[in-house]
């Protein structure tokens, strides 16, 4: 018996009725939504929502119906935001709240925004495999993710592993969120899963997408975009994108999931 099970038999036999430690323990998954921009960094201008204001808005909304969700499966389930108020934020300090949460999933929402103005529909962005393979590499150094009992350069090998092996979980997180924001928005408005170097994606361990909701600069759509009805039937496409996925990805430990032996 090791000594764990040797307190919790002591403290139950003094306390029955409670459940006790030799029962599984189902770690909770976790999700980690980023709500772009924020603070001093307004991001896209429309004339009726800012975007740093929709993100924060639709990752609040995503909260909620995350919560529902997982109540309904009956799913642990914990969700954080990068931010909760109209606070700055940078790219690292945002993929390094969802690396130190151990998340299983990373959520960056977004509004779009043209020069001419005239363009609209929806986009999810996954990393494309040379900024896997290449830029990652000039995020390393100091930067990796605090793991017990590595060192900084294992660390961030360990980091380089993960992300790589990531990629295909986040094309079918990304491709879940086109097929869902369709259902909301029409076909005509799908603009597809597209691939970038998004620097707040390069940055998580776990699998990332970057989700464009719409264009708040587009005169009809901005105005959409503004209403809390479209906002929170947009959050319930993406929060169901994310269950679907969580169901079917393998479960992650945590930030130390790859540690040396
Ligand atoms: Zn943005």
């Amino acid at each position: 018996m090791n000594t764990l099970l040797l307190a919790s038999a002591v403290v139950a036999s003094l306390a029955p009725g409670i459940a006790w430690a030799d029962e599984p323990v189902v770690a909770p998954r976790k999700v980690v939504l980023d709500p772009g921009h924020g603070g001093s960094n307004a991001g896209a201008l429309g004339s009726l929502v800012l975007e740093k204001n929709l993100t924060l808005a639709l990752a609040e909304l995503v909260t909620t119906e995350l919560a529902e969700l997982a109540k309904a499966e009956g799913l642990a389930l914990e969700v954080s935001l990068t931010r909760r108020a109209d606070q700055t934020l940078t790219l690292r300090q945002r993929s390094d709240i969802a690396n130190l949460r151990g998340a299983d999933l990373f959520v960056s929402l977004h509004g779009n925004a043209s020069v001419s103005r005239a363009q609209r529909g929806f986009e999810t962005y996954v990393l494309t495999p040379a900024a896997v393979e290449g830029i990652a590499l000039a995020l390393r150094g100091d930067q990796a993710t605090p793991r017990p009992g590595t060192t900084p350069q294992i660390s961030s090998v360990l980091d380089d592993i993960e992300r790589g092996a990531t990629q295909w979980e986040a094309a079918d997180l990304a491709v879940a969120v086109q097929r869902e924001l369709r259902q909301v928005r029409g076909a005509a408005g799908d603009r597809g899963v597209r691939q970038d170097a998004h620097h707040v994606l390069l940055g998580a361990t776990m699998p990332a997408i970057l989700v464009e909701v719409g264009f708040v600069d587009h005169p009809q759509e901005g105005r959409e975009l503004a209403e809390p009805a479209l906002q929170r039937e947009l959050a319930r496409a993406i929060a169901r994108a994310i269950m679907t996925q969580l169901n079917e990805s393998p479960r992650r430990s945590g930030p130390t999931k790859l540690a040396a032996r």
